[in-house]
Formats: structure tokens, sequence, C-alpha cells
């Protein structure tokens, strides 16, 4: 999935997530943004995939994912008092997979994107009532919305106006990361009050 999406569904995620084992929103919803880097795996063999590749077939990092969420399990096993931690990352992984799985059976149709980005919207509005008080609903849209444009104008840029080809272009995947790192960052530097998990 294209990281507006994967942001949409971590904001969804991270507000039941947050509200369900008891930890705090911001640092939850940064985590749950930059958990979406494992999409750094897409510098791998970039010169197989033209942009709607299986990411569960083709990249180590979702092939393998596996392992570090059977780690996290283990590490559960010994630190009983991080269970909910623990819990909420294996989550956001389990997230990441679940989008891309979905992408990937829309074929990357830009309609189809589009449509689930604009009903994870909807549900956001819905839920509105249901955010914690310690970001304002307004200012957590204004983020989202943000995010979208940046999002979507950089890669319309770079898919039809310089007409990159993902098969010879790395930056077309460079650039998805960066966006998952500058908002996760960005987020947690402008909205955390001192919060800890
Ligand atoms: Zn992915």
């Amino acid at each position: 999935m294209y990281p507006v999406g994967h942001i949409l569904t971590a904001s969804i995620y991270s507000k039941v997530a947050a509200k369900k084992l008891a930890l705090n929103f911001v640092p939850v919803f940064s985590i749950s943004i930059l958990s979406n880097l494992i999409d750094v795996d897409h510098f791998i063999y970039y010169f197989k995939d033209d942009g709607t590749a299986n990411s569960l077939v083709l990249h180590p990092g979702h092939l393998y994912i596996g392992v570090p969420i059977f780690a996290l399990i283990v590490l559960g096993f010994f630190k009983p008092e991080s269970l909910n931690l623990i819990y909420m990352l294996i989550g956001a992984f389990a997230m990441h997979m679940a989008a891309d799985a979905l992408a990937f059976l829309c074929q990357y149709n830009l309609i189809a994107l589009i449509i689930i980005d604009v009903v994870l919207f909807l549900i956001l509005v819905l839920i509105r009532n249901k955010f914690d008080a310690s970001v304002p609903f307004s200012n957590l849209f204004l983020f989202l919305l943000c995010v979208t444009l940046v999002s979507a104008s950089v890669q319309y840029w770079m898919h039809f106006i310089l007409k990159y080809d993902p098969q010879k272009e790395l930056i077309v995947y460079v650039v998805p990361n960066l966006i998952f790192l500058l908002s996760g960052l960005s987020f947690y530097f402008v909205f955390n009050k001192k919060e800890s998990l």
C-alpha cells in the first residue's frame, strides 16, 4: 500500500490500541507510523518491481517478518511487564502486512486505493469523539491532511510528470520511507507532551 493508506490505518489502529492497552496515543501513533519503515526492503530487488509487486512475496523484510514477530513473542515471555507494548508492536507490523495484502488484492488500482483512503478518512471522522484529549482531533486531522497532500503530490509528480520507471529509479522507493520517517518523527515531536508509553 502507498504511504497515505498505511498512515491512515496506523492512526485508526493507534486510537484503538492505545485505549485497549492503556498506552499513550502520541508515542503509539508515532511508533505505528515508523513500523512502516519495513518498506526499506524495497531497496533490494527494486529492479524486479514495477511498483505493483506483491511485497509479501518479493521483499525480504516482509517475507521474514515472522522472525521479529516471533522474537517479540518470546521477549514477552520474559518481560511480562512489557506485554502491552509488545502486543501493540506486533499489531503494527501485522497491520502493515494486512494493508499490503489488501493493496495487492486490488492490484494497486489507483481508484481502489483512493476509495480505501476516503473510507479510512470517513472512519476517522466517525470515531473523532473517541480520541483522547492529548491531541485535539482537528490537529490530528490537519496533520493527516498535510501528509496526504504532500505524499500524493510527490508521488503524482514522480509517476505522472517525471515518469520515473520504478524498476530503474531507486528514489521511487526511497520517498515512501522518507514520508514514514518524517511523519512519525514530526508527529512525536510536535504533539508529545512528555508522554511516555
Ligand atoms: Zn510493505
